[in-house]
């Protein structure tokens, strides 16, 4: 009862002025971020049992198959937790689907936030409080999420490696992490898209491009070409405050995807309800295009 309940509240608001097939992706992205942003997940601050609850519901969601592994990549991280400073685990998910391909493109989304603010990461000045972090990042993983399910339904010159980062709000750790792996060297790297917070509209209400310098400039025409809509604003600069900047930093080519910061962020306000999903949707449809062209 519950369930259909939620499910017709979905479907009600993403119904306008969209063909069905998009009705369904619309529905599921909120589904995802409505989940992740959930009070039960307490925010997913790395380490906390929260975090692991969205561990747990995004390996729920995979859809995997015979040319897809997950790997669970635990690594060690300090924290905070009631006050107290601990040493504790987290983990990357890293799902790669095996195309046997020379190459790959790495598609990247974080999945803690700040939980309850236990170590001051937060703009908001009141009490702790819980921190849904409904933009930043379930966006992102929603994105990923349904990326990985289509992916494996078409034949591609490239592998690709979905991975879900933790640790990002306490200094992009995961992806540092993953860089100092050998899986990391083992890659031979085409692309990384990083997709951080992307579920806002703004003023300006496109999305912002981030494209560092190794792209070409017939490369970047060609990502323009598709972008009928005209959602990208593009900049050659490369922020440092996403899980693509360690890869820049390795001379990796990046291209880091966001709708931008607004009043709501790193604040307990940050929730589900806020979020343009059309928008997203149209996203993706120009993501997927974009990778189908590799
Ligand atoms: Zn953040």
């Amino acid at each position: 009862m519950r369930f259909s309940t939620i499910a017709i509240l979905l479907l009600w608001s993403c119904l306008p002025s969209v063909e069905a097939q998009q009705t369904d992706l619309c529905s599921r992205f909120k589904q995802h971020v409505q989940s992740l942003s959930a009070t039960e997940l307490d925010g997913r601050f790395s380490g906390t049992k929260g975090e692991t609850k969205a561990k747990d519901y995004i390996i729920s969601q995979l859809k995997l198959g015979r040319m897809t592994r997950l790997s669970i990549d635990s690594f060690a991280i300090d924290t905070v937790i009631l006050g107290h400073k601990v040493k504790t685990r987290t983990a990357n998910l890293r799902v790669f689907l095996n195309n046997k391909a020379d190459s790959t493109i790495i598609l990247i989304a974080h999945f803690d936030h700040l939980g309850i603010d236990s170590i001051g990461l937060s703009n908001f000045n009141g009490n702790p409080t819980l921190h849904p972090g409904a933009d930043d990042n379930a966006s992102g993983v929603a994105f990923l999420l349904e990326l990985e399910k289509e992916m494996e339904l078409k034949k591609a010159h490239y592998n690709y490696l979905f991975l879900f980062t933790s640790g990002e709000e306490m200094g992009l750790l995961g992806a540092k992490h993953f860089l100092s792996s050998a899986n990391f060297n083992r890659l031979k790297i085409k692309l990384v898209l990083n997709l951080d917070m992307i579920g806002r509209s703004n003023d300006n209400s496109k999305f912002m491009a981030y494209c560092t310098s190794g792209w070409t400039k017939p490369e970047k025409q060609e990502l323009l070409n598709l972008d009928t809509e005209k959602l990208l604003t593009f900049s050659e600069s490369c922020p440092k405050i996403s899980d693509h900047f360690p890869f820049h930093q390795k001379g990796v080519k990046t291209l880091f995807l966001t709708s931008g910061v607004h009043q709501d962020y790193h604040r307990p306000s940050d929730t589900f309800e806020k979020l343009d999903y059309k928008k997203m949707e149209k996203l993706y449809g120009l993501v997927m295009n974009y990778l189908r062209k590799f």
